[in-house]
């Protein structure tokens, strides 16, 4: 008991020195921290990232007009009503907007890693209801040449803690270019079959699997993963990510 008050008196402590001393600005505001110990955003922007307000689409998370989910019992948006998905149900912890996109970029593009544990609880909260009964977690790999440019894969660092085993199911065969600024129909001819199963994969046919990623944007790279997974016979394929861009 002692020892857990004095190490928080000492964080405490740690804290209003390092904050004077570093200075070191919040990765997602640039204001500040005030507690530097606890890691490279503040409490204020965590605080800041919403969930996606419900009524959500069932299959694809997207927020639905209110008027939907009262006349219709299986609310699903115009989109998925329109073109049957591989993804069977995918979820976010919110917006690709504000705090939450500058968090993933800080993640993605600046190397800190440490942010994947947040990251990944928010998930593991937000996404609750779709973790229901999926025997793992798929995180969407990286070409190996970009891997190895980057040093790490953010997908795979966030599946380590969304409270399910993480199996390392696909590989990405094809480099792809980036698909930054790409119309959907060509982020989607982009990436098609850039993935393939690999052992562990192969295993997996009959189950239900949850597919990890950090951003899902017009969903051309989720559909692909699900294309390779259900080719290999994987019963249902979901995705969680960290952000969705809306209303595309
Ligand atoms: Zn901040
Ligand atoms: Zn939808």
């Amino acid at each position: 008991m002692d020892v857990v008050r004095s190490t928080g008196r000492l964080t405490t402590a740690l804290d209003a020195v390092l904050s004077v001393v570093l200075a070191s600005p919040c990765a997602a505001c640039s204001e500040v921290l005030d507690h530097p110990t606890q890691g490279p955003v503040c409490a204020r922007c965590w605080r800041s990232i919403l969930p996606l307000t419900p009524p959500l689409c069932e299959r694809c998370g997207d927020p639905l007009p209110t008027w939907r989910s009262i006349s219709v019992p299986l609310a699903v948006c115009p989109r998925c009503r329109r073109t049957r998905r591989l993804i069977d149900r995918a979820r976010a912890i919110g917006a690709h907007d504000g705090a939450l996109r500058a968090i993933v970029h800080a993640l993605k593009y600046e190397g800190r890693r440490s942010l994947a544990r947040t990251l990944g609880a928010l998930m593991r909260q937000r996404g609750a209801e779709i973790l229901v009964g999926v025997a793992c977690a798929v995180p969407v790999p990286l070409h190996p040449s970009r891997r190895r440019e980057r040093g790490f894969n953010q997908a795979a660092d966030l599946a380590r803690h969304v409270g399910v085993p993480v199996v390392s199911a696909l590989a990405r065969v094809r480099a792809t270019a980036t698909q930054t600024g790409l119309p959907a129909a060509q982020r989607h001819r982009n990436v098609r079959d850039a993935f393939a199963l690999t052992r562990a994969g192969r295993a997996l046919a009959g189950q239900s699997v949850v597919l990890i990623d950090d951003v899902s944007t017009t969903g051309a790279t989720l559909e692909a993963c699900a294309r390779a997974l259900k080719g290999g016979g994987v019963t249902e394929v979901r995705a969680l990510t960290a952000a969705r861009v809306v209303g595309r």
